[in-house]
């Protein structure tokens, strides 16, 4: 039997889309491998948000080619997906109808699919040893290159007719990620999603909400919703010439929003106790959306969302489509209905033109927001971003390095104070998982918490009430009670 491993970076879509890879290969006849060395087929899921992330994959790539020269063994079938991808394809020597092996066998039961059978993505000059890349849309082509490369029927009786509706193989019961959406419409300067993943397109709401009750029938007692941009899920089921007029319905009470129905209809499902949704962007924010934290009884009081500068001028450049003034008022609302409601954010430190008091004016929005988290990143080029082609990378790195550092400690201050508020309490945790004798899992409004174990029986996925006790640093300690 096949063996495969998958390795995944990046943000929570990337993990439930390797989730989708996952129940394919299972159904197809491979086996899971626990480390790359084991496996036949390496697939890496990867992220162009960070340098960082793009330069571990480079890095793991020379690390497999080295290795396989050491043991003279041949090589592993290794492939790319997620957004480092810009088109499926294969490597020449599986597309050259006059190598020796091609001559000889023929697939006649696999139909060529038309796009596909090419070496066209620019990964393939940069990593020669590389077999494939697969667009994670285009994850239902999976099996037809995997036939090509092994030269035999790789199939199962799934239908995985397009990317929404393929299923996921999931990690753990007790927590389900459900992608409701995928692609963004917005193209932010910055951002290379709308050129990976396209248009925005939304699923059916009857899709999604029998996937929450499978879930839920198999254990999850928290369902997390997936989407480039979840808060605005059904834009294609509007008039997008309408969606604008729309919002303004659904932020006067007058109608309610698609993503506020589907919201609604998974609260109904008996026996779940969590929802979360992630990522939502602010211009799309409406008022039911983030009414629906406290009219829907299973929605949790934390939000996600994406500031990025403090600076109007900042957002602008961006082509974000919001001001500082309204993720303000979007926040100040939030805490006014729930002062525990936690808020996490991402910030760019060093965009493209950000001046001094351009960045002093993030310095601001921390102080006056007092973020539960944030995930700073320092501006970096990505290629194939509107910002690459007019925008120079005109801030220094030492600068950056200052900024992000500024940032970072008044967020620790931030995340003291707000974790301040949580000490005596206690609260519900949901059981993630356990280290050195003590369990740890998340409160609702997502703190992490850790606390000894007891005799009393108790597993990963429980629900459980603990005393909070102290603060330590990014976490909270606490007791059963
Ligand atoms: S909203 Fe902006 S940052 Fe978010 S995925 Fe779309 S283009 Fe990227």
């Amino acid at each position: 039997m096949r063996k495969y491993f998958i390795q995944t970076f990046g943000c929570q879509m990337n993990q439930a889309d390797s989730e989708k890879v996952n129940m394919i290969l299972l159904q197809s006849g491979f086996m899971k491998a626990a480390k790359w060395q084991d496996a036949d087929l390496i697939i890496f899921n990867t992220c162009s948000v960070r340098q960082k992330w793009e330069d571990r994959v480079f890095g793991l790539v020379d690390d497999i080619v080295k290795a396989n020269k050491k043991a003279g063994k041949q090589k592993h079938v290794f492939g790319i997906t997620g957004c480092m991808v810009r088109k499926t394809g294969m490597n020449k020597s599986y597309l050259d109808e006059d190598t020796e092996r091609n001559k000889a066998k023929k697939i006649e039961y696999i139909e060529e699919k038309e796009g596909i059978y090419n070496h066209d993505d620019k990964l393939f000059p940069r990593i020669p040893n590389l077999d494939f890349t697969l667009r994670i849309e285009e994850v239902k082509y999976l099996n037809f290159i995997l036939s090509r490369i092994y030269w035999e029927t790789i199939w199962n009786d799934s239908k995985f007719d397009d990317y929404l509706k393929s299923k996921q193989l999931r990690e753990n019961n007790f927590s389900a990620s459900i992608i409701v959406q995928t692609g963004c419409d917005n193209y932010c300067t910055f951002c290379i999603v709308p050129f990976t993943r396209g248009k925005e397109i939304s699923r059916e709401r009857q899709e999604i909400l029998s996937e929450c009750r499978e879930a839920v029938e198999s254990g999850a007692k928290e369902i997390t919703l997936l989407g480039q941009n979840v808060n605005s899920y059904g834009k294609q089921f509007v008039d997008k010439k309408l969606w604008n007029e729309e919002k303004s319905k659904w932020n006067d009470g007058i109608e309610t929003s698609p993503f506020w129905e589907l919201l609604r209809d998974i609260n109904d499902i008996e026996w779940l106790d969590r929802i979360r949704f992630t990522s939502s962007n602010p211009h799309d924010m409406t008022n039911d959306i983030l009414d629906s934290h406290f009219d829907l009884d299973k929605t949790c009081n934390y939000l996600h969302f994406a500031l990025q500068s403090g600076s109007n001028e900042m957002l602008k450049r961006m082509n974000r489509k919001h001001t500082y003034d309204n993720f303000k008022a979007q926040v100040e609302y939030l805490r006014s209905k729930d002062p525990l409601f936690s808020i996490s954010t991402d910030i760019i430190v060093g965009y493209s033109g950000e001046t001094e008091e351009m960045f002093q004016e993030t310095v601001n929005a921390f102080k006056e927001l007092d973020f539960d988290f944030v995930y700073i990143a320092r501006y970096s080029v990505r290629p194939g971003t509107i910002a690459s082609k007019i925008y120079p990378d005109d801030v220094p790195d030492s600068v950056k390095a200052e900024r992000w550092h500024t940032l970072n400690n008044i967020l620790l201050e931030s995340i003291q104070k707000r974790n301040g508020l949580m000490v005596g309490r206690e609260e519900e945790i949901l059981i993630t998982g356990e280290r050195d004798n003590q369990w740890f899992g998340r409160t609702r409004n997502f703190k992490e918490v850790f606390f000894e174990k007891t005799s009393e029986e108790t597993k990963v996925g429980d629900l459980v009430k603990v005393k909070i006790l102290e603060i330590d640093r990014w976490v909270l300690r606490g007791e059963r009670v």
